[in-house]
């Protein structure tokens, strides 16, 4: 998938609806966090409030991650519903961006190109855990198994 063409998109339609499938090598999420196995559905809306973009989306999919108490691998629910804004780069500067940084929003370049694929890329590592567990009570490296 290409970039997306808001302004265009915005013009036929006040509420933009799409319905994504991203396989993994179009995810390419780096190897040492984890690998997707199956495409990740996204479903998402665009609309465009107060000058700025607001994405909303429903992700579903897994990962599968290695645990780093008994290095099992094991999988990893991807499914959750998010919203992103999306802040032109040229409106910020970089003071105003880097403070942005820990709200939920994302920037792009040109709006007749949005790179829909790298927020949910974004989304998808945001997820992984720091410390994943294949199970809450994961014993660990045991003798006796
Ligand atoms: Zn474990």
């Amino acid at each position: 998938m290409g970039g997306l063409n808001l302004k265009k998109a915005l013009k036929r339609e006040k509420v933009i609806r799409r319905k994504v499938e991203l396989l993994p090598e179009e995810l390419s999420i780096p190897p040492e966090l984890g690998r997707i196995k199956d495409k990740v559905k996204v479903e998402f809306q665009i609309t465009k409030e107060g000058g700025k973009y607001l994405l909303r989306a429903k992700m579903e999919g897994s990962i599968i991650l290695e645990c780093s108490r008994c290095l099992k691998l094991y999988e990893e629910d991807l499914s959750q519903n998010f919203e992103v804004i999306l802040e032109s780069y040229s409106d910020l500067g970089e003071e105003v961006r880097l403070s942005l940084r820990d709200l939920n929003v994302s920037f792009y370049q040109d709006e007749e190109s949005v790179p829909i694929e790298d927020y949910i890329r974004e989304q998808i590592i945001l997820s992984v855990p720091l410390k994943p567990l294949c199970s809450y009570d994961c014993k660990g490296l045991t003798e006796d198994a």
